[in-house]
C-alpha cells in the first residue's frame, strides 16, 4: 500500500511524532522537537491526551509558508480507516479519526482549530473539508450527495472571497470567525451543513492600515466586472475608490483577482443563487464603493455632502430619493421627551463633521455586513439538511491579537478566544483532575493557570465585567460624543478588583491566557453600540429594490439595546455549550515566523506559543495521568480472554465481582504494577502502550 514518493514524506521520522514521549518535559525540549521536525518539512506533530472516554490526539500543525507534498488523493487514501496509532500524525488522520468516532461511538464530534492569524487554520479547516468530502460515498446515493459535496466545497471561494482580506500578517486572512456543521446521515454520507459566523472585521469595509486591503471581494469585482456592470454601476479601477485605497495595496502577490472573481461567479451559480440576486449583490457592492467617495463640506459645526453628482449616484445604486439620502448623511432627528407616557416633540440636528463621517461609513459597512450575513443564510439555505443523524463542527475562529492599538474588536476576537482556552482546559486538565479525585486514583496534580477569571472579567454581570459596563453606558450616554468615552473610562473602575484588569490614563490593561493587551477606550462606545442611526435605516428601508430592504428588515424602532458585546458574548456562550456537547479534537496551529517565510523557525517566537498554549501543562497531565480509562465491565468483556483464568468450566467468562475480574486480568497481564490502577468504577491504564499490548494480545490470542 504505502507506496510512492509522497508517502514517504509523510513516514519519514525526524523528532518525535508524540511529544507526551518526550525524554525531559520542558518548553525547550518541544520546541527543539519542533524545529527539528519542521526543519524536515514534517509539519505535524501530536500530543496524545486522554479525555474522559477516550484517548484523544492535539494536532500540533506548524505552517510551513510553502507547498509540501503531503495532501493528495494517494496520502488520503493511506489515512481511510486507520486508527491513529498507526500513521504518523496528520490534518487527515484528525478528520478520520472524527469521522470513525462519529459513526462507531454514534456521537457528534468537534475540531477546534486554534492559533494566531496567519498560523494556518483556514488551510487546516479547508484540507478536513476536502479529506471528508474524498472519503464519503458517492455510490448509489445518487446526484445529491454529490451535490451537496460541491456546495460544501463551494462555499470557500465565496465566503473567502467577502470575508478575507490581505493583512500584514496574512495575505488571505479570515476576518470573521467560522464554525462549520457538516451533517451526515447514518451511513456516514454528507447530507447538508450549518455555518454560524461571528464578528466580521466590518470596519475594514472603510478604513484599511498601510500594507493591508479591503476585503478582497472589492478588488476581484473591480478587475472582474463585466462592461455591462461598468457602465450600469460605475465600477471603475480600484484606484478609483477611496475605500479601497487606503491601505494604498491594490493587488496580493499569488493573487489572481480575475481568476478568484471568476469562481466567484462560479461559487454563486453552484449555491443557486439567482441573476436578478447577483446583479443586486453587485449593486450593493457599487453603493459601498461610491458611498466612500462621498466628501462633506464643513461649515462650523455643520456638514453638508460637497458633491451631489457622487450624491445622485450612491441615490441610485441604492434606489432611494436623493432628497432622503442627503438628510440621513447631513441630520439626525432628534425626540425630546416630556413625559413617560407622552411622545416626544421630534426635530432636525445637522450632523457635524465626524458625526457626518460616522453616519455615512457607518452605512457603508451596515450594508456589507448584511450582505455578508445575507451570503452565510443563503449557504445554508443550500446546505439545508433533510434529516441529520449526526454531526462534525469545524471552527475557524481567529486567534489571539495584539496589535499597537487595540480596540473593541481586539477585545471580541480575545475574549472569545478566551472562551476557547477555557473548554480546552476543562477537557484536558480540570475533567481529567477531577476525575481522579472521583475514582481516588494516585496521582500528583500539576498546577496550571485557569483563566475563568479572565472569562468573568469580560462577561460577568456582577461584579460588573467590562461587557456590562460598555453596555451600561451605552444605555445612558449619546455614542457619538466625547461624554461617552469618559463616562466608560470612568465606570471601568468597577472592574479594578479583578487581578487582571489595570485601569490607565486612556485605555486599559487585560492579563489575557495569552499576554497583556492594552485597549484604548476612545471609540469603544459607539463600536459597542454598533447600530445604524434610525434616519439611516429609515432612508434603506424605502429602497425600491427589495433585495436591499430585506438586507434591513428591523424597524428603526426596535433596533435598540442589543449592543455587540451583548451580541458576541450570547454568540460565544452558545458556541461554548454546542462544543460541550460534542466530542473534541484540537489542532493547535502554530506560526513559525512573522515573516511569512519558508524554512524560518524563530525560536523565541515559536517558544512565546508553546508557552501561552500550555502544552508543557498538557503533556505533564497526559504523563503524571493515565491515558486509558474504561468502566470495569467493559474492561472484562474485552479482556479477561487474556487473562490466565481459564477456569469456570473452561469459559473465558468472569464470573466473580467487577473489581476481581479486573485485578485478575491486570496481574496476570505483562505489565509493572505501577502501570494501571482501579479507581472507583473505572480501570486507568498509564501508558496508551500497555492497552496497545492488551489489543495484540487479544488479536493474537
Ligand atoms: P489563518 O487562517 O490561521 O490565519 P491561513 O490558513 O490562512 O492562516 O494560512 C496562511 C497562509 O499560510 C496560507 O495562505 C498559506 O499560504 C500558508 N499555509 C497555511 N497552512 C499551510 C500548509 N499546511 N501548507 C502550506 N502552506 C500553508
Ligand atoms: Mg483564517
Amino acid at each position: 500500500m504505502a507506496g510512492g514518493a509522497a508517502w514517504k514524506d509523510v513516514m519519514r521520522q525526524e523528532g518525535l511524532d508524540d511529544m507526551t514521549l518526550l525524554s525531559k518535559v520542558t518548553n525547550e525540549q518541544i520546541r527543539d522537537n519542533l524545529k527539528e521536525r519542521y526543519d524536515n518539512d514534517i509539519i505535524y506533530p501530536k500530543l496524545t491526551l486522554s479525555s474522559q472516554t477516550s484517548i484523544s490526539d492535539v494536532l500540533i500543525s506548524m505552517n510551513p509558508y510553502k507547498a509540501i507534498p503531503i495532501y493528495s488523493k494517494e496520502i488520503v487514501a493511506e489515512y481511510v480507516g486507520r486508527s491513529r496509532i498507526e500513521l504518523p500524525p496528520h490534518i487527515f488522520s484528525i478528520a478520520e479519526e472524527s469521522y470513525r468516532s462519529m459513526l462507531n461511538e454514534k456521537e457528534n464530534q468537534c475540531i477546534i482549530i486554534s492559533g494566531e492569524s496567519g498560523a494556518g487554520k483556514t488551510e487546516a479547516a479547508k484540507k478536513i473539508m476536502f479529506y471528508i468530502a474524498e472519503v464519503t460515498g458517492g455510490g448509489n446515493s445518487g446526484g445529491r450527495l454529490e451535490q451537496v459535496k460541491n456546495i460544501i466545497l463551494e462555499t470557500n471561494p465565496l465566503l473567502e472571497a467577502f470575508g478575507n482580506a490581505k493583512t500584514l500578517r496574512n495575505n488571505n486572512s479570515s476576518r470573521f470567525g467560522k464554525y462549520f456543521e457538516l451533517y451526515f446521515n447514518k451511513n456516514g454520507d454528507p447530507d447538508g451543513g450549518l455555518i454560524t459566523n461571528y464578528l466580521l472585521e466590518k470596519s475594514r469595509v472603510v478604513f484599511q492600515i498601510p500594507g493591508e486591503r479591503n476585503f478582497h471581494v472589492f478588488y476581484q469585482y473591480c478587475v472582474g466586472a463585466t462592461q455591462q456592470e461598468r457602465n450600469d454601476y460605475g465600477i471603475n479601477s480600484a484606484q478609483d475608490f477611496v475605500y479601497l485605497t487606503t491601505g494604498n495595496t491594490l493587488t496580493v502577490e499569488g493573487m489572481d483577482d480575475y481568476q478568484e472573481w471568476n469562481d466567484v461567479r462560479k461559487a454563486m451559480n453552484v449555491i443557486g443563487i439567482n441573476a436578478n440576486e447577483q446583479a443586486s449583490i453587485m449593486q450593493c457592492l457599487a453603493a459601498i464603493l461610491w458611498i466612500g467617495n462621498l466628501t462633506y463640506r464643513v461649515a462650523g459645526e455643520k456638514a453638508t455632502i460637497a458633491d451631489q453628482g457622487t450624491l445622485d449616484f450612491v441615490a441610485y445604486l441604492l434606489s432611494v430619493p436623493v432628497a432622503f439620502l442627503k438628510s440621513a448623511l447631513e441630520t439626525r432627528q432628534m425626540e425630546t421627551k416630556h413625559g413617560a407616557n407622552q411622545r416626544g416633540t421630534s426635530y432636525v440636528v445637522p450632523l457635524n463633521e465626524v458625526q457626518a463621517l460616522a453616519a455615512r461609513d457607518g452605512l457603508a459597512k451596515a450594508i456589507y455586513s448584511k450582505l455578508f450575513d445575507w451570503l452565510v443564510e443563503r449557504l445554508n439555505v443550500a446546505l439545508k439538511s433533510t434529516s441529520p443523524d449526526y454531526c462534525i463542527g469545524v471552527l475557524d475562529i481567529y486567534g489571539f491579537e495584539v496589535f499597537d492599538n487595540n480596540s473593541f474588536e481586539q477585545l471580541c476576537i480575545n475574549y472569545v478566544n478566551e472562551k476557547l482556552q477555557q473548554i480546552f482546559i476543562q477537557f484536558t486538565l480540570k475533567n481529567e483532575q477531577e476525575e481522579y479525585v472521583r475514582e481516588g486514583i494516585k496521582w500528583t496534580p500539576i498546577e496550571y493557570f485557569n483563566n475563568k477569571i479572565v472569562c468573568d472579567l469580560i462577561e460577568e454581570k456582577r461584579p460588573p465585567g467590562i461587557f456590562p459596563v460598555l453596555d451600561d453606558v451605552c444605555r445612558s450616554v449619546h455614542a457619538v460624543s466625547d461624554g461617552a468615552d469618559k463616562a466608560l473610562q470612568q465606570r471601568l473602575s468597577a472592574c479594578s478588583e479583578n487581578p487582571h484588569f489595570q485601569l490607565r490614563a486612556q485605555n486599559f490593561l487585560v492579563k489575557h491566557y495569552a499576554g497583556d493587551v492594552t485597549y484604548k477606550v476612545a471609540g469603544m462606545v459607539e463600536k459597542n453600540k454598533d447600530q445604524l442611526g434610525k434616519d439611516l435605516i429609515e432612508m434603506v428601508q424605502m429602497s425600491q429594490n427589495p433585495f436591499i430592504t430585506g438586507l434591513f428588515p428591523e424597524s428603526a424602532d426596535s433596533v435598540v439595546n442589543t449592543t455587540a458585546g451583548f451580541k458576541i458574548k450570547t454568540s460565544a456562550n452558545a458556541l461554548v455549550g454546542a462544543l460541550t456537547k460534542c466530542t473534541p479534537h484540537y489542532v493547535r496551529c502554530l506560526k513559525p515566523n512573522d515573516q511569512k517565510l519558508s524554512n524560518v523557525f524563530d525560536g523565541p517566537r515559536v517558544m512565546h506559543q508553546i508557552k501561552y498554549l500550555g502544552l508543557l501543562d498538557n503533556i505533564k497531565v497526559r504523563r503524571s495521568g493515565f491515558a486509558y480509562r474504561t468502566i470495569f465491565k467493559k474492561f472484562i468483556e474485552r479482556y479477561f480472554l487474556i487473562s490466565g483464568r481459564t477456569s469456570y468450566a473452561g469459559q473465558k467468562t468472569w464470573k466473580g465481582d467487577d473489581i476481581s475480574g479486573c485485578r485478575a486480568i491486570l496481574e496476570d497481564a505483562p505489565v509493572d504494577k505501577s502501570e494501571w490502577q482501579i479507581g472507583s468504577s473505572k480501570v486507568f491504564l498509564k501508558a496508551p502502550e500497555t492497552l496497545f499490548a492488551f489489543e495484540d494480545l487479544r488479536v493474537n490470542y
